[in-house]
């Protein structure tokens, strides 16, 4: 990148109301078939003009081609049984009637790949495209096949990897992996979490980057956060891990979390996407808010690999909002721009 803190968003944007319902997670399609496919490009389009209107830096679908972040690249799996479904607590927080792993998964064919020859046809900007972690994909599943959370997440990296490979050729910049499960399940994350990343990852030439969130503006996310304490010290236990991991990119949750800033420091080296963004409340940021959380994070990430970001994505949020939020992270960001450069 050659712009000085390039901005992006964590991933989803809000879909148009003739597409799906909004302001709703796994809100089901309005259309079907042909017109269903037509309409996921239409929005695409719509997404990234948002985003370049906003002057976004690196651009993304805004995942308007799922319909969750995680089920919709595992309904493309061999192996999970969605009709047969099971209760499970998802992330150690809420119940979820999740799909079951009934043999070996594998990919039948490429699930994203289509969508981001798209988006790269769309534009000649830098391109983020999200994939979920394997251990995220583990932990929304019931698993009745391998009775092991570590073998399930080795062969979603696998697959992962064959999924990433296809979206590098097609022209993504950063493949990004969503692992909030990360916040969660420290002794797994630095048993095997990071090497099954360093799996997905494996003999990619493109940037790679892992977002590692509080959740979505959700309830049980939001109520969770209330538990957690004056501190959130969640990332102190997997930033030394993940600092001498292969992954170039972080991805992090900063504005009103209560993350110490200071956290940062552990992983000096990598680039950060720093969270300026609150996806949790409708009030839109201040672009003077915004610099404020940036030059903050500047004591701990060095100016040249500072990458403006939100906190998690939009998905949930209306789209006067979204927008409203995505112009003040721009904003926010050239004002710290101008004073690096004085
Ligand atoms: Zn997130």
């Amino acid at each position: 990148m050659n712009t000085l803190l390039p901005t992006s968003t964590a991933g989803s944007l809000p879909k148009p109301t003739w597409l799906a319902e909004p302001e709703t997670l796994w809100s089901p399609w309005k259309l079907d078939d042909v017109q269903l496919i037509a309409g996921k490009q239409d929005a695409l389009r719509v997404a990234l003009q948002e985003q370049q209107l906003a002057g976004t830096d690196i651009v993304s679908d805004g995942e308007q081609t799922r319909q969750h972040f995680v089920t919709t690249f595992i309904e493309h799996l061999n192996g999970v049984d969605f009709e047969n479904r099971k209760t499970v607590k998802i992330r150690d927080r809420y119940d979820a009637s999740v799909p079951v792993v009934v043999s070996e998964v594998s990919r039948q064919k490429p699930v994203f790949v289509d969508d981001a020859k798209f988006l790269r046809q769309q534009t000649k900007q830098p391109i983020k495209w999200a994939l979920p972690g394997p251990m995220t994909m583990v932990d929304t599943l019931y698993d009745d096949h391998y009775h092991s959370r570590e073998k399930l997440a080795w062969e979603f990296a696998k697959i992962l990897n064959q999924e990433a490979k296809e979206l590098e050729a097609a022209g993504v910049d950063i493949i990004q992996f969503d692992e909030p499960a990360f916040n969660v399940f420290f002794d797994e994350v630095n048993d095997w979490g990071i090497a099954c990343l360093e799996r997905a990852i494996e003999g990619l030439k493109c940037e790679t980057a892992v977002h590692i969130c509080y959740g979505y503006g959700i309830k049980a996310n939001t109520d969770w956060k209330q538990t957690l304490g004056s501190e959130w010290r969640q990332y102190e236990e997997i930033f030394p891990k993940l600092q001498a991991s292969k992954i170039d990119i972080i991805s992090l949750e900063c504005h009103n979390s209560r993350v110490p800033m200071e956290l940062i420091e552990l992983v000096r080296g990598k680039k950060v996407m720093v969270g300026a963004i609150d996806v949790a409340t409708t009030a839109i940021e201040t672009p003077d808010e915004v610099a404020a959380t940036l030059r903050e994070a500047l004591k701990y990430v060095d100016a040249d690999k500072l990458y403006p970001c939100t906190n998690c994505g939009m998905a949930p949020l209306s789209r006067e909002t979204a927008r409203a939020k995505l112009q003040a992270l721009s904003a926010g960001a050239e004002i710290v721009r101008r004073e690096l450069s004085q």
